[in-house]
């Protein structure tokens, strides 16, 4: 028989099973061990998530830990264990075909929060034992008021029974009397710790505090306080504690001794460093990872005045290709062999190299004069990128791309420093690559706004930030209102009004073009029946709209067209299309057919900007455009007086040759009278451009209509 594969709820439940094999025998609950596995399977459910999550959610890890105290593991050996478990079969259970890597570095941050969580907790269970137990010392203290034999032998009782380290010394400090527990914790006899004296146990790790709230108690200016404290064992070893020391008062409330209660948190402490070297540093280079590097950054950025940062950001050229033609093993040693050098590059204090994923790395340095270290880190990076690498006996040639930034510290935050490093490493590989570049503001600002426009651009359509302004197309005969074109803006709710030369490359890039020409097609044409019902159709006003490229070869254009035609009850004739000279170079038949549908319908087709491409004149027959426009650049050189001969002369030989064709010849950027007087003598037709209006809202057509019906 096959076996049927195993479902994501399977392979939880083994690991559920594994994990509680593991820790059953070191807890102290009184579960049986396949409830205990139930208690453990929505944890090892909650890491599972949080293991897929997008972003991960260290907060679930910390959860966990804190569950494992509740459900009574709370034996260090308990976590521990749980540790290892996730550690060797997380990713190998509920990892699913993700990249390995960084499953195992999301593990490591899930392991390090649940040590946190489970100390965490471990911390706040110990001190509510405290509190329990200060509470049966005051109690005792009744002893003397009320004798009260029995509360004192229960202090008694807690005193030489408890778990956690119990002392007591009078307000000098000498000590008066210690537990079992305590002597075990500091490796010694109850003989060499009486009369010793508490000030004696200073260590170079205490707190700035420590002392102070020791002096405070002692003088009953305060009745206890909580500590994480350092002791030296008399074999010279460092035993961790978590130390409460409340003030004891006689029945008149005068202070007269002072008890401290310990937890023993050295081996917690030592894990605690390990997973957190653990969770720092990039499992396969050894090298400090993303983290640590954001922790050193973000400390660098916030040293003191005077003080600046320099900062290379590296990425291997073609680094997937060695990857994808040798193999990841190979790819594995070509990296450490990478990291390894660059740690040589970067050994001065200050200084330091990070691993930051895959093929990126980054080099720090600190100091007052990191302006000209930095272009020297850089240089000693590509220096020792230089001898090639030997793997398998081949000889890999490794080149990579570095990102500068430099600058005063206390003026960014890490992201932004690194964001910045990216742009300018992506800058020198698309200059080729194998260089350094350095970062420069103006070119940031613009690739972040590019950036932050991009995203915003779908929620703005639908949030209507779109409008639209027309520019009204004069007829040159008779200076009649003829139509008009119209021209997309972005009122941006920061940036303001933004014109289209902002946006339209951004949206054909993202396809937002599609949507957003759609509804610029819908609102024209609607704005064009307005017009019509308004003035009649002596002449008629049509209506120019801009198509990209993209909306070109979208298979909807026509459908799309006929349907907004339709709806809003217009005539195909009022709407003509522009197209840009260089969206139809070199088109085939098939790109042309929609234009095509569309002229044989009625709608004009106008090639916008004619002359700034290609202008293949012969090719114009094959094209169903019905409308030339001129570019301004033609309408520019003629604002000169007198106009340059051969430019009139190309001008009329291209009215000419539109004429011929049966073709309407508009022009564009017409700014001045004269100007608007010699394209007319050229023979052109219709005319947009200042001299006659700015684009702007529709009611200034009927302004301008209304001037030449009347006037
Ligand atoms: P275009 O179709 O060549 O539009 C004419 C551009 O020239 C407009 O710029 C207009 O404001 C400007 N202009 C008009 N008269 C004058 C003048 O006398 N002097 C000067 N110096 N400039 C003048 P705008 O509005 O910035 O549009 C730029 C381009 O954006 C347009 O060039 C068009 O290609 C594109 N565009 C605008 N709206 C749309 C749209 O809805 N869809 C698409 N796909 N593209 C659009
Ligand atoms: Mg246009
Ligand atoms: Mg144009």
């Amino acid at each position: 028989m096959i076996a049927e594969p195993d479902g994501p709820e399977d392979r939880l439940r083994r690991f559920a099973t594994i994990w509680s094999r593991a820790v059953f025998p070191v807890t102290s609950t009184s579960a049986t061990r396949p409830e205990f596995e139930e208690q453990l399977l929505p944890l090892a459910r909650r890491l599972s998530e949080a293991l897929a999550a997008r972003v991960v959610d260290t907060d679930e890890g910390r959860a966990v830990g804190a569950a494992l105290v509740d459900a009574h593991c709370t034996d260090p050996e308990a976590l521990t264990r749980s540790l290892d478990c996730v550690d060797a079969y997380l990713v190998l259970y509920c990892g699913g075909d993700g990249d390995r890597e960084d499953l195992r570095s999301r593990s490591a941050r899930l392991q390090h929060a649940m040590a946190a969580g489970f100390a965490h907790a471990l911390r706040e269970r110990t001190l509510a034992e405290q509190e329990a137990i200060a509470q049966a010392a005051l109690e005792a203290q009744g002893v003397v008021a009320q004798a009260l034999h029995a509360t004192e032998a229960r202090f008694r009782a807690v005193f030489e029974g408890a778990a956690i380290g119990i002392g007591i010394a009078d307000l000098d400090g000498n000590v008066l009397q210690v537990n079992g527990a305590l002597l075990r914790m500091f490796g010694i006899t109850d003989q060499t710790m009486r009369g010793r004296r508490v000030q004696e146990w200073t260590h170079p790790e205490d707190a700035p505090q420590t002392w102070t709230l020791y002096d405070e108690l002692v003088r009953g200016e305060r009745e206890h306080y909580h500590l994480e404290k350092a002791f030296y064992r008399p074999d010279g070893t460092v035993l961790w504690t978590n130390l409460t020391v409340s003030l004891l008062r006689d029945a008149d409330g005068v202070p007269q001794y002072q008890l401290a209660l310990m937890e023993d948190t050295t081996e917690r402490r030592l894990l605690n460093l390990r997973l957190r070297y653990e969770a720092t540093h990039d499992a396969l280079t050894g090298l400090p990872n993303r983290t640590l590097f954001f922790e050193r950054l973000e400390k660098a950025l916030n040293a003191g005045e005077g003080q600046r940062f320099g900062l290379c950001y590296l990425d291997l050229d073609g680094f997937k290709t060695i990857n994808d033609s040798l193999g990841h093993a190979a790819g594995d040693r070509l990296l450490v062999e990478v990291a390894d050098r660059l740690q040589s590059c970067a050994t001065a204090p200050g200084e330091m190299v990070a691993r930051l994923g895959g093929d990126e790395f980054v080099a720090l340095t600190t100091g007052p004069d990191t302006e000209s270290e930095v272009d020297d880190l850089a240089a000693r990076i590509m220096n020792v990128l230089l001898a090639p690498v030997r793997i398998d006996g081949r000889e890999l040639t490794v080149r990579g791309s570095i990102g500068i930034v430099e600058g005063p510290t206390g003026e960014r935050g890490p992201a932004e420093v690194l964001r910045s490093a990216d742009i300018t490493m992506y800058r020198a590989k698309s200059a080729g690559g194998n260089r350094f570049e350095l970062a420069d503001p103006e070119a940031d600002a613009r690739a972040i706004t590019r950036h932050g426009l991009t995203t915003a651009l779908p929620a703005a359509l639908d949030r209507g930030e779109f409008f639209i302004e027309y520019q009204p197309l004069v007829h040159l005969g008779d200076g009649s209102v003829r139509g008009a074109e119209a021209l997309v803006r972005w009122l941006h709710p920061q940036h303001g009004v933004l014109g289209p030369d902002r946006f339209i490359p951004l949206a054909e890039h993202t396809g937002l073009i599609v949507p957003l020409g759609r509804w610029v097609l819908e609102q024209s044409v609607r704005q064009a029946r307005e017009w019509r019902e308004r003035y009649g159709e002596n002449p008629p006003l049509r209506i120019n709209v801009n198509l990209s490229p993209c909306q070109l070869t979208h298979p909807g254009l026509v459908q799309d067209t006929v349907d907004i035609l339709e709806r809003a009850g217009v005539e195909p004739d009022a709407l003509c299309l522009e197209v840009t000279e260089s969206a139809l170079i070199g088109a085939d038949d098939d790109l042309l057919k929609p234009l095509r549908r569309l002229a044989e319908m009625g709608v004009d087709i106008a090639l916008d900007d004619f002359g700034t491409g290609y202008s293949n004149l012969a090719n114009l027959r094959r094209l169903p455009v019905s409308v030339l426009k001129l570019d301004r650049s033609f309408t520019q050189s003629m604002q000169q007086f007198p106009a340059d001969p051969v430019d009139l002369k190309i001008v009329e030989g291209i009215v000419s040759l539109a004429h011929g064709l049966n073709l309407a010849v508009t022009v564009e950027g017409v700014e001045t009278g004269a100007q608007a007087e010699q394209l007319r003598i050229l023979g052109c037709d219709t005319a947009q451009g200042w001299y006659y209006a700015r684009p702007g809202p529709p009611e200034r057509l009927h302004e301008l209509a209304l001037v030449d019906a009347t006037g």
